[in-house]
Protein backbone atom coordinates (compact mmCIF):
# COMPACT_ATOMS: atom_id res chain seq x y z
CA UNK A 1 0.00 0.00 0.00
CA UNK A 2 1.47 3.47 -0.76
CA UNK A 3 1.93 5.69 1.80
CA UNK A 4 -0.10 8.56 3.15
CA UNK A 5 2.34 12.17 2.92
CA UNK A 6 0.93 14.27 6.00
CA UNK A 7 1.97 17.74 5.64
CA UNK A 8 5.15 19.36 7.50
CA UNK A 9 3.55 19.86 11.03
CA UNK A 10 1.02 17.34 11.28
CA UNK A 11 0.54 14.34 14.29
CA UNK A 12 1.18 10.81 12.99
CA UNK A 13 0.26 8.39 15.02
CA UNK A 14 1.77 4.79 14.93
CA UNK A 15 -1.04 3.22 13.13
CA UNK A 16 -3.08 5.98 11.69
CA UNK A 17 -2.41 9.65 10.39
CA UNK A 18 -3.76 12.22 12.73
CA UNK A 19 -4.73 15.35 10.50
CA UNK A 20 -5.54 18.90 11.74
CA UNK A 21 -7.52 21.25 9.88
CA UNK A 22 -6.26 24.78 8.56
CA UNK A 23 -7.35 28.05 10.26
CA UNK A 24 -6.04 31.32 9.64
CA UNK A 25 -2.41 30.05 8.66
CA UNK A 26 -2.32 27.39 11.51
CA UNK A 27 -2.71 23.96 12.17
CA UNK A 28 -4.97 23.07 14.86
CA UNK A 29 -7.31 20.64 16.34
CA UNK A 30 -11.10 21.43 16.39
CA UNK A 31 -12.47 23.56 20.01
CA UNK A 32 -14.76 20.53 19.98
CA UNK A 33 -12.21 17.92 20.48
CA UNK A 34 -13.81 15.71 18.43
CA UNK A 35 -12.17 13.77 15.61
CA UNK A 36 -13.35 11.65 12.89
CA UNK A 37 -11.75 8.69 11.47
CA UNK A 38 -11.41 8.46 7.81
CA UNK A 39 -11.90 5.14 6.12
CA UNK A 40 -10.41 3.66 3.35
CA UNK A 41 -13.60 2.37 1.54
CA UNK A 42 -11.85 -0.92 0.28
CA UNK A 43 -10.84 -2.41 3.08
CA UNK A 44 -12.75 -0.79 6.06
CA UNK A 45 -9.52 0.32 7.67
CA UNK A 46 -9.49 3.83 9.79
CA UNK A 47 -6.30 5.41 7.91
CA UNK A 48 -6.64 8.57 9.66
CA UNK A 49 -8.66 11.14 11.96
CA UNK A 50 -9.63 14.73 10.70
CA UNK A 51 -10.99 17.30 13.41
CA UNK A 52 -14.55 17.30 14.38
CA UNK A 53 -15.18 20.85 13.82
CA UNK A 54 -17.89 23.16 15.14
CA UNK A 55 -19.68 26.72 15.70
CA UNK A 56 -16.48 28.14 16.89
CA UNK A 57 -13.89 26.70 14.29
CA UNK A 58 -16.24 28.07 11.68
CA UNK A 59 -16.13 31.24 13.71
CA UNK A 60 -12.30 31.72 14.17
CA UNK A 61 -12.21 31.07 10.25
CA UNK A 62 -14.14 33.83 9.77
CA UNK A 63 -11.90 35.97 11.74
CA UNK A 64 -9.05 35.05 10.08
CA UNK A 65 -10.27 35.05 6.77
CA UNK A 66 -11.40 39.13 7.60
CA UNK A 67 -7.70 39.65 8.38
CA UNK A 68 -6.47 38.22 5.19
CA UNK A 69 -9.57 39.75 2.86
CA UNK A 70 -8.28 43.14 4.45
CA UNK A 71 -4.51 42.37 2.42
CA UNK A 72 -5.99 40.23 -0.54
CA UNK A 73 -8.35 43.24 -1.28
CA UNK A 74 -5.24 45.44 -2.23
CA UNK A 75 -4.18 43.40 -4.78
CA UNK A 76 -4.63 44.23 -7.91
CA UNK A 77 -6.43 41.31 -10.11
CA UNK A 78 -2.92 40.57 -12.12
CA UNK A 79 -1.21 40.07 -9.06
CA UNK A 80 -4.14 37.79 -7.23
CA UNK A 81 -3.55 35.78 -10.89
CA UNK A 82 -0.21 35.32 -9.99
CA UNK A 83 -0.23 33.73 -7.24
CA UNK A 84 -3.13 31.85 -8.45
CA UNK A 85 -0.68 30.54 -11.04
CA UNK A 86 2.04 29.83 -8.47
CA UNK A 87 -0.30 27.71 -6.87
CA UNK A 88 -1.58 25.48 -9.98
CA UNK A 89 1.88 25.11 -10.79
CA UNK A 90 2.59 23.46 -7.23
CA UNK A 91 -0.59 21.44 -7.70
CA UNK A 92 0.81 20.25 -11.27
CA UNK A 93 4.16 18.88 -9.35
CA UNK A 94 2.03 17.02 -7.35
CA UNK A 95 -0.15 15.30 -9.32
CA UNK A 96 0.60 11.75 -8.47
CA UNK A 97 0.53 12.34 -4.86
CA UNK A 98 -3.21 13.43 -5.14
CA UNK A 99 -4.51 11.27 -6.96
CA UNK A 100 -2.99 8.08 -4.87
CA UNK A 101 -4.59 10.12 -2.08
CA UNK A 102 -7.87 10.38 -3.03
CA UNK A 103 -7.68 6.95 -4.34
CA UNK A 104 -7.34 5.82 -1.00
CA UNK A 105 -9.45 8.24 0.97
CA UNK A 106 -12.55 7.58 -1.44
CA UNK A 107 -12.22 4.35 -3.30
CA UNK A 108 -12.33 6.10 -6.78
CA UNK A 109 -9.44 4.40 -8.92
CA UNK A 110 -6.26 5.85 -9.14
CA UNK A 111 -6.40 6.24 -13.19
CA UNK A 112 -9.47 8.25 -12.54
CA UNK A 113 -8.27 10.12 -10.09
CA UNK A 114 -5.03 11.09 -11.69
CA UNK A 115 -7.72 12.80 -14.25
CA UNK A 116 -9.21 14.64 -11.36
CA UNK A 117 -5.18 15.55 -10.17
CA UNK A 118 -4.94 16.98 -13.89
CA UNK A 119 -7.77 18.43 -14.00
CA UNK A 120 -7.57 20.41 -10.30
CA UNK A 121 -4.76 23.06 -11.54
CA UNK A 122 -6.61 23.71 -14.35
CA UNK A 123 -9.33 25.13 -12.87
CA UNK A 124 -7.57 27.30 -10.40
CA UNK A 125 -5.75 28.49 -14.01
CA UNK A 126 -9.04 29.07 -15.35
CA UNK A 127 -10.86 31.23 -12.79
CA UNK A 128 -7.07 33.08 -12.50
CA UNK A 129 -7.21 33.94 -16.66
CA UNK A 130 -10.96 35.66 -15.81
CA UNK A 131 -9.78 37.79 -12.89
CA UNK A 132 -8.81 40.75 -15.10
CA UNK A 133 -12.77 40.12 -16.36
CA UNK A 134 -13.72 41.79 -13.50
CA UNK A 135 -15.16 44.79 -14.84
CA UNK A 136 -17.92 46.97 -13.46
CA UNK A 137 -20.18 49.26 -16.57
CA UNK A 138 -20.41 52.93 -17.37
CA UNK A 139 -23.46 54.51 -18.02
CA UNK A 140 -24.66 57.63 -20.72
CA UNK A 141 -25.41 60.26 -18.63
CA UNK A 142 -26.59 64.28 -18.82
CA UNK A 143 -23.00 66.75 -18.98
CA UNK A 144 -23.11 67.06 -15.49
CA UNK A 145 -23.21 63.43 -14.11
CA UNK A 146 -21.09 60.16 -14.42
CA UNK A 147 -21.91 57.12 -13.60
CA UNK A 148 -20.43 53.86 -12.97
CA UNK A 149 -20.59 50.22 -11.65
CA UNK A 150 -17.56 48.39 -9.95
CA UNK A 151 -17.46 45.03 -8.78
CA UNK A 152 -16.69 44.54 -4.94
CA UNK A 153 -15.58 41.34 -3.47
CA UNK A 154 -17.80 40.06 -0.74
CA UNK A 155 -15.00 39.45 2.09
CA UNK A 156 -15.09 36.02 3.42
CA UNK A 157 -17.04 33.02 1.14
CA UNK A 158 -18.16 29.54 1.90
CA UNK A 159 -17.49 26.87 -0.07
CA UNK A 160 -18.83 23.36 0.72
CA UNK A 161 -17.76 20.18 -1.58
CA UNK A 162 -18.98 16.72 -1.44
CA UNK A 163 -17.48 13.42 -1.16
CA UNK A 164 -17.28 11.86 -4.78
CA UNK A 165 -14.26 13.98 -6.37
CA UNK A 166 -12.33 15.43 -3.27
CA UNK A 167 -9.59 17.05 -4.59
CA UNK A 168 -10.68 18.14 -7.69
CA UNK A 169 -13.73 19.86 -5.98
CA UNK A 170 -11.24 21.60 -3.31
CA UNK A 171 -9.93 22.99 -6.29
CA UNK A 172 -13.53 24.84 -6.81
CA UNK A 173 -11.90 27.31 -4.45
CA UNK A 174 -10.87 29.24 -7.71
CA UNK A 175 -13.49 31.67 -8.73
CA UNK A 176 -13.80 32.99 -4.57
CA UNK A 177 -10.28 33.58 -4.45
CA UNK A 178 -10.16 35.21 -8.05
CA UNK A 179 -12.64 37.57 -7.25
CA UNK A 180 -10.87 38.62 -4.41
CA UNK A 181 -12.53 36.66 -1.57
CA UNK A 182 -11.09 35.03 1.53
CA UNK A 183 -12.37 31.30 1.11
CA UNK A 184 -13.70 28.47 3.83
CA UNK A 185 -13.30 24.95 1.96
CA UNK A 186 -15.81 22.54 4.03
CA UNK A 187 -14.93 19.07 2.23
CA UNK A 188 -17.36 15.78 3.01
CA UNK A 189 -16.73 14.26 5.66
CA UNK A 190 -15.30 11.10 4.68
CA UNK A 191 -13.01 12.58 2.42
CA UNK A 192 -11.56 15.53 3.55
CA UNK A 193 -7.58 14.08 3.29
CA UNK A 194 -7.09 16.24 -0.09
CA UNK A 195 -8.60 19.04 0.73
CA UNK A 196 -6.68 19.26 4.22
CA UNK A 197 -3.37 18.63 1.99
CA UNK A 198 -4.29 20.96 -0.50
CA UNK A 199 -4.70 23.85 2.29
CA UNK A 200 -1.39 23.20 3.25
CA UNK A 201 -0.26 23.87 -0.55
CA UNK A 202 -1.42 27.35 -0.11
CA UNK A 203 -0.37 28.45 3.31
CA UNK A 204 3.09 30.45 2.02
CA UNK A 205 1.36 31.87 -1.19
CA UNK A 206 -1.68 33.45 0.05
CA UNK A 207 -2.16 35.97 3.32
CA UNK A 208 -2.63 33.78 6.41
CA UNK A 209 -5.86 33.05 6.62
CA UNK A 210 -7.16 33.37 3.14
CA UNK A 211 -7.98 29.80 2.80
CA UNK A 212 -8.96 27.66 5.96
CA UNK A 213 -10.16 24.18 5.48
CA UNK A 214 -12.58 23.49 8.16
CA UNK A 215 -13.59 19.94 8.70
CA UNK A 216 -16.64 18.28 10.50
CA UNK A 217 -20.23 17.34 9.53
CA UNK A 218 -22.79 19.06 7.78
CA UNK A 219 -24.97 19.61 10.22
CA UNK A 220 -21.89 21.19 12.00
CA UNK A 221 -19.33 22.85 10.33
CA UNK A 222 -21.56 22.97 7.05
CA UNK A 223 -24.58 24.59 9.10
CA UNK A 224 -22.24 26.86 10.81
CA UNK A 225 -20.73 28.36 7.70
CA UNK A 226 -24.14 28.93 6.59
CA UNK A 227 -25.75 30.42 9.39
CA UNK A 228 -22.72 32.80 9.93
CA UNK A 229 -23.84 36.03 9.41
CA UNK A 230 -20.96 37.84 7.95
CA UNK A 231 -20.67 35.14 4.96
CA UNK A 232 -22.69 36.60 2.38
CA UNK A 233 -21.95 34.48 0.17
CA UNK A 234 -21.68 30.20 -0.20
CA UNK A 235 -21.53 27.69 -2.82
CA UNK A 236 -22.54 24.57 -2.68
CA UNK A 237 -22.10 21.29 -4.30
CA UNK A 238 -24.26 18.10 -2.83
CA UNK A 239 -27.60 16.55 -2.93
CA UNK A 240 -30.78 18.18 -3.42
CA UNK A 241 -32.38 17.89 0.30
CA UNK A 242 -28.87 19.47 1.43
CA UNK A 243 -29.39 22.09 -0.97
CA UNK A 244 -32.86 22.36 -0.02
CA UNK A 245 -31.74 22.82 3.35
CA UNK A 246 -28.96 25.25 3.10
CA UNK A 247 -31.68 27.19 1.08
CA UNK A 248 -34.21 27.38 4.27
CA UNK A 249 -30.98 28.10 6.33
CA UNK A 250 -29.59 31.10 4.01
CA UNK A 251 -32.93 32.94 4.19
CA UNK A 252 -32.41 34.90 7.49
CA UNK A 253 -29.45 36.97 5.91
CA UNK A 254 -30.52 36.75 2.45
CA UNK A 255 -27.57 35.01 1.18
CA UNK A 256 -26.03 34.72 -2.11
CA UNK A 257 -26.45 30.82 -3.00
CA UNK A 258 -25.27 28.59 -5.98
CA UNK A 259 -26.61 25.06 -5.69
CA UNK A 260 -24.64 22.45 -7.82
CA UNK A 261 -27.17 19.42 -7.30
CA UNK A 262 -28.12 15.97 -8.01
CA UNK A 263 -29.35 14.51 -11.24
CA UNK A 264 -31.20 11.39 -12.66
CA UNK A 265 -29.84 12.12 -16.26
CA UNK A 266 -31.44 10.71 -19.37
CA UNK A 267 -29.53 9.12 -22.87
CA UNK A 268 -31.86 8.91 -25.61
CA UNK A 269 -30.68 6.31 -27.97
CA UNK A 270 -31.87 6.57 -31.65
CA UNK A 271 -32.16 3.71 -33.87
CA UNK A 272 -29.19 4.90 -36.58
CA UNK A 273 -26.66 4.75 -33.47
CA UNK A 274 -23.80 2.14 -34.12
CA UNK A 275 -24.68 -0.09 -31.18
CA UNK A 276 -21.32 -0.97 -29.98
CA UNK A 277 -20.28 3.29 -29.60
CA UNK A 278 -23.21 3.99 -27.77
CA UNK A 279 -23.20 1.17 -25.42
CA UNK A 280 -19.24 2.70 -24.80
CA UNK A 281 -20.75 5.79 -24.55
CA UNK A 282 -23.20 4.65 -22.20
CA UNK A 283 -20.40 3.58 -19.68
CA UNK A 284 -18.21 6.53 -19.91
CA UNK A 285 -21.43 8.79 -19.08
CA UNK A 286 -22.34 7.10 -16.62
CA UNK A 287 -18.72 7.61 -15.33
CA UNK A 288 -18.16 3.85 -14.37
CA UNK A 289 -14.12 4.07 -14.74
CA UNK A 290 -13.92 7.03 -13.19
CA UNK A 291 -16.35 6.91 -9.73
CA UNK A 292 -18.55 3.99 -9.79
CA UNK A 293 -20.99 6.32 -11.14
CA UNK A 294 -21.00 8.54 -8.03
CA UNK A 295 -21.32 11.37 -10.29
CA UNK A 296 -23.82 14.14 -10.41
CA UNK A 297 -24.03 13.94 -14.30
CA UNK A 298 -23.72 10.03 -15.18
CA UNK A 299 -26.41 9.43 -17.46
CA UNK A 300 -28.23 6.83 -15.44
CA UNK A 301 -31.44 6.24 -16.79
CA UNK A 302 -31.02 4.59 -20.57
CA UNK A 303 -33.69 5.21 -23.57
CA UNK A 304 -33.31 3.04 -26.31
CA UNK A 305 -35.02 2.40 -29.14
CA UNK A 306 -37.04 -0.80 -29.80
CA UNK A 307 -35.22 -1.81 -32.81
CA UNK A 308 -32.03 -1.58 -31.45
CA UNK A 309 -32.81 -2.50 -27.70
CA UNK A 310 -31.23 -6.14 -27.54
CA UNK A 311 -28.65 -5.45 -29.43
CA UNK A 312 -28.11 -2.59 -26.94
CA UNK A 313 -28.23 -4.27 -23.92
CA UNK A 314 -26.10 -7.18 -25.33
CA UNK A 315 -23.31 -5.47 -25.93
CA UNK A 316 -23.82 -2.74 -22.89
CA UNK A 317 -23.45 -6.25 -20.92
CA UNK A 318 -20.70 -7.00 -22.55
CA UNK A 319 -18.57 -4.30 -21.22
CA UNK A 320 -19.71 -4.12 -18.34
CA UNK A 321 -18.83 -7.94 -17.86
CA UNK A 322 -15.22 -6.52 -18.55
CA UNK A 323 -14.84 -3.84 -16.12
CA UNK A 324 -12.33 -5.00 -13.77
CA UNK A 325 -13.79 -4.54 -10.00
CA UNK A 326 -10.27 -4.04 -7.64
CA UNK A 327 -8.34 -2.17 -5.13
CA UNK A 328 -8.53 1.76 -5.95
CA UNK A 329 -4.82 1.63 -5.79
CA UNK A 330 -3.84 -0.52 -8.49
CA UNK A 331 -3.55 0.99 -12.51
CA UNK A 332 -5.77 -1.88 -13.88
CA UNK A 333 -8.74 -1.30 -11.18
CA UNK A 334 -11.20 0.21 -13.16
CA UNK A 335 -14.24 -0.25 -10.29
CA UNK A 336 -13.41 0.56 -7.02
CA UNK A 337 -15.37 0.33 -3.55
CA UNK A 338 -18.18 3.10 -3.10
CA UNK A 339 -16.74 5.93 -0.66
CA UNK A 340 -18.76 5.04 2.61
CA UNK A 341 -20.85 1.94 4.50
CA UNK A 342 -24.17 3.89 4.02
CA UNK A 343 -23.66 5.07 1.12
CA UNK A 344 -23.00 1.31 0.43
CA UNK A 345 -26.12 -0.03 2.05
CA UNK A 346 -28.31 2.95 0.21
CA UNK A 347 -26.98 1.39 -3.22
CA UNK A 348 -27.80 -1.73 -2.15
CA UNK A 349 -31.21 -1.21 -1.06
CA UNK A 350 -31.77 0.40 -4.95
CA UNK A 351 -30.67 -3.01 -6.32
CA UNK A 352 -33.17 -4.74 -4.11
CA UNK A 353 -35.83 -2.22 -5.11
CA UNK A 354 -35.18 -2.59 -8.92
CA UNK A 355 -35.43 -6.52 -8.49
CA UNK A 356 -38.93 -6.27 -6.24
CA UNK A 357 -40.73 -4.02 -8.95
CA UNK A 358 -40.14 -6.00 -11.25
CA UNK A 359 -37.22 -4.45 -13.31
CA UNK A 360 -34.88 -7.84 -15.67
CA UNK A 361 -31.23 -7.83 -13.86
CA UNK A 362 -28.96 -7.86 -16.58
CA UNK A 363 -25.89 -8.02 -14.68
CA UNK A 364 -24.37 -6.85 -11.31
CA UNK A 365 -26.67 -6.76 -8.72
CA UNK A 366 -24.57 -7.62 -5.51
CA UNK A 367 -21.61 -7.56 -3.59
CA UNK A 368 -18.08 -8.76 -5.69
CA UNK A 369 -17.67 -12.70 -4.84
CA UNK A 370 -13.73 -11.60 -4.22
CA UNK A 371 -13.92 -9.13 -1.36
CA UNK A 372 -15.33 -9.82 1.41
CA UNK A 373 -14.39 -6.17 3.15
CA UNK A 374 -14.75 -2.73 1.73
CA UNK A 375 -17.84 -1.48 0.07
CA UNK A 376 -17.88 -2.99 -2.90
CA UNK A 377 -20.73 -3.04 -5.81
CA UNK A 378 -20.88 -4.83 -8.61
CA UNK A 379 -21.69 -2.46 -11.93
CA UNK A 380 -25.37 -3.09 -12.22
CA UNK A 381 -27.46 -3.36 -15.25
CA UNK A 382 -31.53 -2.94 -15.43
CA UNK A 383 -33.28 -3.84 -18.34
CA UNK A 384 -37.11 -3.33 -18.76
CA UNK A 385 -37.01 -0.46 -16.43
CA UNK A 386 -40.48 1.61 -16.06
CA UNK A 387 -41.05 5.15 -15.08
CA UNK A 388 -43.17 4.26 -11.76
CA UNK A 389 -39.87 2.17 -10.60
CA UNK A 390 -38.07 3.42 -8.34
CA UNK A 391 -34.40 3.10 -9.51
CA UNK A 392 -36.26 5.03 -12.46
CA UNK A 393 -37.35 8.17 -10.21
CA UNK A 394 -34.62 8.90 -7.47
CA UNK A 395 -31.09 9.65 -7.77
CA UNK A 396 -29.09 6.57 -6.78
CA UNK A 397 -25.48 7.96 -7.52
CA UNK A 398 -23.63 4.60 -7.80
CA UNK A 399 -22.56 1.83 -10.24
CA UNK A 400 -26.57 1.07 -11.39
CA UNK A 401 -27.75 2.05 -15.13
CA UNK A 402 -31.39 1.78 -15.75
CA UNK A 403 -32.52 0.77 -19.45
CA UNK A 404 -35.65 1.73 -20.98
CA UNK A 405 -37.38 0.78 -24.48
CA UNK A 406 -38.91 3.26 -26.54
CA UNK A 407 -40.34 3.68 -29.80
CA UNK A 408 -42.55 6.64 -29.80
CA UNK A 409 -40.31 10.10 -30.12
CA UNK A 410 -42.82 12.55 -27.93
CA UNK A 411 -43.04 10.18 -25.51
CA UNK A 412 -39.37 8.96 -24.74
CA UNK A 413 -38.76 13.19 -24.57
CA UNK A 414 -41.49 13.53 -21.95
CA UNK A 415 -39.82 10.46 -19.71
CA UNK A 416 -36.83 11.74 -20.20
CA UNK A 417 -38.10 15.00 -18.95
CA UNK A 418 -39.95 13.60 -16.54
CA UNK A 419 -37.94 13.50 -13.49
CA UNK A 420 -37.70 16.45 -10.54
CA UNK A 421 -33.84 16.44 -11.56
CA UNK A 422 -32.68 18.74 -14.96
CA UNK A 423 -28.74 18.34 -14.74
CA UNK A 424 -27.53 16.40 -17.85
CA UNK A 425 -28.91 14.58 -21.05
CA UNK A 426 -26.81 12.77 -23.98
CA UNK A 427 -28.73 12.16 -27.32
CA UNK A 428 -27.57 9.69 -29.83
CA UNK A 429 -27.75 9.85 -33.25
CA UNK A 430 -26.20 10.65 -36.69
CA UNK A 431 -29.09 12.69 -37.29
CA UNK A 432 -27.86 16.33 -35.83
CA UNK A 433 -31.11 17.70 -36.81
CA UNK A 434 -32.76 15.74 -35.14
CA UNK A 435 -30.00 15.31 -32.22
CA UNK A 436 -30.44 19.42 -31.90
CA UNK A 437 -34.07 19.61 -31.86
CA UNK A 438 -34.12 17.23 -29.10
CA UNK A 439 -31.67 18.65 -27.20
CA UNK A 440 -33.40 21.36 -27.53
CA UNK A 441 -36.68 19.95 -25.75
CA UNK A 442 -34.39 18.30 -23.26
CA UNK A 443 -35.31 20.42 -19.66
CA UNK A 444 -31.50 19.83 -18.67
CA UNK A 445 -29.10 22.54 -17.79
CA UNK A 446 -26.36 20.60 -20.20
CA UNK A 447 -27.25 18.37 -22.97
CA UNK A 448 -24.31 16.06 -24.88
CA UNK A 449 -24.64 14.59 -28.18
CA UNK A 450 -22.76 11.79 -29.43
CA UNK A 451 -20.39 11.49 -26.33
CA UNK A 452 -21.17 12.39 -22.63
CA UNK A 453 -18.39 13.15 -20.05
CA UNK A 454 -16.32 15.78 -21.45
CA UNK A 455 -16.40 19.50 -20.80
CA UNK A 456 -14.56 22.44 -22.21
CA UNK A 457 -13.27 24.39 -19.87
CA UNK A 458 -14.98 27.79 -19.31
CA UNK A 459 -18.49 26.75 -20.41
CA UNK A 460 -20.95 26.77 -17.58
CA UNK A 461 -22.04 24.12 -15.84
CA UNK A 462 -25.30 23.89 -13.64
CA UNK A 463 -28.82 22.39 -13.48
CA UNK A 464 -32.66 23.10 -14.42
CA UNK A 465 -35.17 22.06 -12.23
CA UNK A 466 -34.30 20.76 -8.44
CA UNK A 467 -30.49 20.06 -9.98
CA UNK A 468 -29.49 23.99 -8.81
CA UNK A 469 -29.17 27.10 -9.08
CA UNK A 470 -26.99 29.48 -10.83
CA UNK A 471 -23.80 28.44 -13.09
CA UNK A 472 -20.47 27.22 -12.68
CA UNK A 473 -17.20 27.24 -14.67
CA UNK A 474 -17.59 30.19 -16.45
CA UNK A 475 -17.36 33.72 -16.08
CA UNK A 476 -21.13 34.33 -14.16
CA UNK A 477 -19.72 31.98 -11.92
CA UNK A 478 -16.29 34.68 -10.66
CA UNK A 479 -18.79 37.27 -11.15
CA UNK A 480 -21.25 35.75 -8.90
CA UNK A 481 -18.44 36.40 -6.23
CA UNK A 482 -18.88 39.59 -6.14
CA UNK A 483 -21.11 42.38 -5.74
CA UNK A 484 -21.85 45.26 -7.60
CA UNK A 485 -22.30 48.81 -6.63
CA UNK A 486 -23.71 51.54 -8.67
CA UNK A 487 -21.58 55.01 -8.03
CA UNK A 488 -23.38 58.50 -9.29
CA UNK A 489 -21.29 61.64 -9.33
CA UNK A 490 -22.72 64.77 -9.59
CA UNK A 491 -19.86 67.22 -11.40
CA UNK A 492 -20.52 70.80 -9.63
P1 LIG B 1 -24.46 15.80 0.70
O1 LIG B 1 -25.48 16.78 0.28
O2 LIG B 1 -24.83 14.77 1.68
O3 LIG B 1 -23.18 16.55 1.31
C1 LIG B 1 -22.43 17.48 0.58
C2 LIG B 1 -21.68 18.37 1.54
O4 LIG B 1 -22.63 19.14 2.29
C3 LIG B 1 -20.85 17.63 2.58
O5 LIG B 1 -19.66 18.34 2.81
C4 LIG B 1 -21.74 17.65 3.80
O6 LIG B 1 -21.04 17.54 5.02
C5 LIG B 1 -22.38 19.03 3.68
N1 LIG B 1 -23.67 19.19 4.37
C6 LIG B 1 -24.57 18.22 4.72
N2 LIG B 1 -25.63 18.78 5.36
C7 LIG B 1 -25.41 20.12 5.40
C8 LIG B 1 -26.14 21.23 5.89
N3 LIG B 1 -27.34 21.09 6.48
N4 LIG B 1 -25.63 22.47 5.73
C9 LIG B 1 -24.45 22.66 5.10
N5 LIG B 1 -23.70 21.63 4.62
C10 LIG B 1 -24.17 20.38 4.76
O7 LIG B 1 -23.92 15.12 -0.65
P2 LIG B 1 -22.87 13.94 -0.82
O8 LIG B 1 -23.52 12.65 -0.43
O9 LIG B 1 -21.56 14.31 -0.20
O10 LIG B 1 -22.65 14.00 -2.40
C11 LIG B 1 -23.51 13.41 -3.32
C12 LIG B 1 -24.46 14.41 -3.94
O11 LIG B 1 -23.75 15.50 -4.52
C13 LIG B 1 -25.27 13.81 -5.08
O12 LIG B 1 -26.60 14.20 -4.97
C14 LIG B 1 -24.63 14.40 -6.32
O13 LIG B 1 -25.46 14.43 -7.44
C15 LIG B 1 -24.25 15.75 -5.83
N6 LIG B 1 -23.21 16.36 -6.67
C16 LIG B 1 -23.55 17.41 -7.49
C17 LIG B 1 -22.59 17.97 -8.35
C18 LIG B 1 -22.94 19.10 -9.29
O14 LIG B 1 -22.02 19.77 -9.76
N7 LIG B 1 -24.20 19.34 -9.61
C19 LIG B 1 -21.29 17.47 -8.34
C20 LIG B 1 -20.99 16.41 -7.48
C21 LIG B 1 -21.95 15.87 -6.65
Amino acid sequence: MSELAVPAGQKIHASKKTYQMLIGGEWRDSKTGGTIDSIDPSNEEVIATVPDGGDADVADAVEAGKAAFAEWRTFSAAKRQKKMYELARRMEERVEHFAMLDAIDSGNPLTGMIEDAKKAPDEIRNFANMATELKGTSFETPDDVVCFTVREAFGVVGRIIPFNHPYRFAAKVAPGLAAGNAVILKPGETTSLSALEFGEMTMDIFPKGLISVVTGYGHTVGRAIVKHPEIMRVAFTGSVPTGQAIMRDAADHMKRLSLELGGKNPMIVFPDVDVDKAAQGCIKGMNLARSMGQSCQSNSRVFVHEKIYDRFVAALVERVAKLKVGDPRHEATVIGPVNHKKHYERIMGFIESGKDQGAKLSIGGARPSQFNKGYYVEPTVFSDVTMEMRIAREEIFGPVVSVFKWNDYDSVVKEANGTEFGLTANIWTNDLTLANKTAKAMQAGLVWINGAGGRVPGVPFGGYKLSGLGKEGDLSDLLSYTQEKTIITHLQ
